[in-house]
């Protein structure tokens, strides 16, 4: 693990200028307004006009899934792509991310690719000057994002809108280790297969519990990881990992099964590798 050095906190201005010119780029669109649609197996229609059906291996896995759809060619021809590899940061610095997430209600769905718990409105990321509110959190099994190649079990991909549509994702690495209670919440009400969304009565969730007490991230420019692999995606991953049973990872990924699209080309992006600030 990357043990950064306290460089100044220049860092956190040129982010957050190179976050807006990317939500005001042509690349962006795709991805604006939609977050609901992050995970939810995006109903691009194919030409029979139906939802285009995508995997994770296969005819219809990930090298695949720009030649599925129109809508999906980003995947194949984007040069800003997630996941990438956090093993190799280009340089350190103070990022200013901070959560303010607060127990809620919990509503679960399985959309056939991934679990995904929804939030109420009142939970708020801050990256540098930029804000934004959480709306969704779902899981991959082992985690996208690599370190230096290895994958951790399971990440926690926590997604974020602001006022306009643009997206922040915050990752979350688990290891294996102690239960994780509030996660059994999460995994107790998760959908066997495909179900929409459902409020689960009685349940209160906090999303904070799920975060790790340190918050320094890596940070990039990315894409969803899923089709249609829209760019202008913030991204955050958390370089402190949290603990989760190896009972309850396996349950998820019992659920979820390989879910992790591979690693691709950095492109010269900057990937910094920073401290909390906190
Ligand atoms: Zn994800």
């Amino acid at each position: 693990m990357i043990k950064p050095a306290r460089f100044t906190s220049l860092i956190a201005a040129p982010l957050a200028l190179c976050a807006s010119a990317l939500a005001a780029s042509p690349q962006a669109p795709a991805a604006k307004g939609k977050p609901a649609a992050v995970h939810s197996g995006e109903k691009a229609p194919d030409h029979a006009g139906g939802p285009v059906h995508w995997t994770y291996s296969g005819a219809t896995g990930p090298d695949s899934w720009g030649d599925l759809a129109d809508g999906f060619r980003q995947c194949k021809t984007g040069h800003m792509q997630s996941p990438i590899d956090l093993g190799a940061s280009d340089i350190q610095g103070q990022i200013n991310v901070r959560t303010a997430y607060r127990p809620g209600t919990m509503s679960v769905l399985n959309n056939g690719h991934t679990i995904q718990v929804n939030f109420p409105e009142g939970s708020i990321l801050s990256s540098g000057i930029a804000r934004y509110k959480l709306v969704q959190a779902h899981f991959h099994t082992p985690s996208e994002e690599t370190i230096y190649g290895v994958p951790y079990p399971m990440v926690a991909h926590f997604v974020h809108t602001d006022y306009a549509g643009n997206l922040a994702v915050l990752g979350v690495l688990f290891e294996e280790g102690a239960h994780n209670p509030e996660l059994d919440k999460i995994i107790k009400a998760a959908p066997r297969s495909e179900a929409a969304a459902r409020l689960v009565d009685g349940v209160t969730l906090d999303p904070a519990r799920l975060l790790p007490s340190d918050l320094a991230v890596w940070r990039y420019d990315g894409s969803l990881t899923t089709p249609p692999c829209s760019e202008g995606v913030r991204w955050h991953v958390a370089m402190q990992p949290v603990a989760a049973s190896a009972a309850q990872i396996a349950a998820i990924h019992a659920i979820i099964g390989d879910n992790a699209r591979p690693i691709q080309p950095r492109h010269g992006r900057l990937l910094v590798g920073g401290t909390s600030g906190q």
